[in-house]
């Protein structure tokens, strides 16, 4: 295996899902999103160690993500959070994968295919747009589309969803979009019972509400970044500790590299490409193996990042090019080549900063660190069972 890795801690990852499972009450569902790869971190293995622990739906983006976990063996419910494209809707059912759906066109091109499909009562979630503006009908449509769905030959509302757009966020405004959600959510909800109809298991808690805002558990929880050990937004471990239901995360991954070089460059010299940095006086430059081609991206350049070899950090110096990158280890760093060097990740494995660091250097979010991670690396698996 390239020494440029990721290391997947699979037993970090069953820990996290146990820790939050703490947080809702018993009969409870978990619904875990292996969207994007995992968030990065290899959707198989992941997948199938959060049914071992017991997780009762997967969830992912695309039909092609879903047929991956079929492919790979896997039998657990699979949601599909975004819509597919029309052509994908046999792909979709074939695979026995739930899709939201929230209008007439797409009520009908389900209905059809299971009709086509010999799938006589095929699941589906209704989505209502209660704030976030992406997918899911109005409020006021919901009973609608239910009856909808009710009507149609082969399909039946297994459940009915929302997604918030602020949950993460503490500061008042924000607090009060999510209650307006949730309150819209409900609303929708008795309105389908009111129709007679059944709506089937309620979700809507994403991470930042599974662990702060239990009243929104309803039947069924959706956790996505914190299973991968990282904070959501505001409702980070401080805030949660402060709150007297303190969690542990751990980082479930760890981005590792190797030196390739090590050498003495003169006061003056350049690095990169622009020579956009020049040494201030004589120092030792180590070259690592990663680069934006691997996901380490070029914006992250001139953003103060350090990298952790042998338990000490050294910044990234220059452009980072798309298959190396620089850093600057000064005068009798003891570095040498083949040495390891750990960009973020775990402690265990010696790293100083976690993806959410170098998310908050860069303006990004830890979730978009290590979900660009390319296919150039290798995810090793590790803490299996
Ligand atoms: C991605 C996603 C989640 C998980 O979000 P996190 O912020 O990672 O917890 C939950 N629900 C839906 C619909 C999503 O798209």
């Amino acid at each position: 295996m390239r020494a440029t890795k990721a290391i997947i801690h699979i037993d970090y990852f069953k820990e996290n899902i146990r820790k939050i499972r703490g947080f809702t009450a018993n009969g409870v569902k978990m619904c875990v999103p292996v969207k994007a790869d995992a968030y990065g971190h290899g959707a198989v293995e992941c997948a199938r160690a959060a049914v071992e622990c017991g997780v009762d739906y997967l969830a992912v983006a695309t039909v092609g993500e879903g047929v991956e976990l079929r492919n790979a063996g896997i039998k657990a419910p699979v949601l599909l959070f975004s819509l597919c494209s029309p052509e994908e809707v046999d792909d979709a059912v074939s695979h026995d994968i739930t899709p939201f759906v929230f209008d007439c066109e797409y009520v009908s091109l389900f209905d059809e295919a299971a009709g086509r499909l010999g799938k006589e009562r095929y699941p589906v979630h209704l989505a209502v747009d209660t704030g976030m503006g992406r997918i899911g009908c109005r409020p006021e449509d919901a009973a609608g589309i239910a009856s909808m769905i009710a009507g149609s030959r082969n399909l039946f509302q297994e459940g009915t969803m929302t997604h918030f757009a602020t949950s993460d966020c503490k500061d008042p405004d924000s607090v009060a979009y999510t209650e307006k959600q949730f309150s819209l959510f409900r609303k929708a909800i008795d309105s389908i019972r009111r129709e007679g109809l059944e709506p089937g298991i309620c979700h809507c808690a994403n991470s930042a509400a599974t662990l702060d805002l239990p009243e929104t558990h309803m039947d069924m929880v959706r956790p996505g970044i914190i299973v991968y050990g990282y904070d959501a937004g505001d409702v980070d471990m401080k805030y949660l500790a402060g709150k007297g239901t303190p969690i542990e995360l751990k980082p479930v991954m760890t981005l590792v590299t190797e030196v390739s070089a090590v050498r003495r460059f003169k006061a003056g010299s350049s690095v990169g490409y622009g020579r956009t940095w020049k040494a201030e006086a004589d120092t030792d430059i180590a070259v690592l193996t990663i680069g934006y081609g691997d996901g380490f991206v070029r914006r992250f350049s001139q953003a103060g990042i350090k990298v952790a070899i042998n338990g000490k950090e050294y910044p990234v110096r220059g452009r980072i090019c798309m298959d190396q990158c620089m850093v600057d280890l000064g005068l009798d760093s003891g570095v040498k080549r083949w040495d390891r060097a750990v960009i973020f990740g775990s402690r265990e494995d010696g790293a100083l900063q976690t993806a959410a660091d170098i998310a908050d250097m860069t303006g990004t979010i830890s979730y978009e660190v290590t979900t660009v991670l390319t296919r150039r690396v290798p995810r090793e698996f590790v803490g299996l069972e």
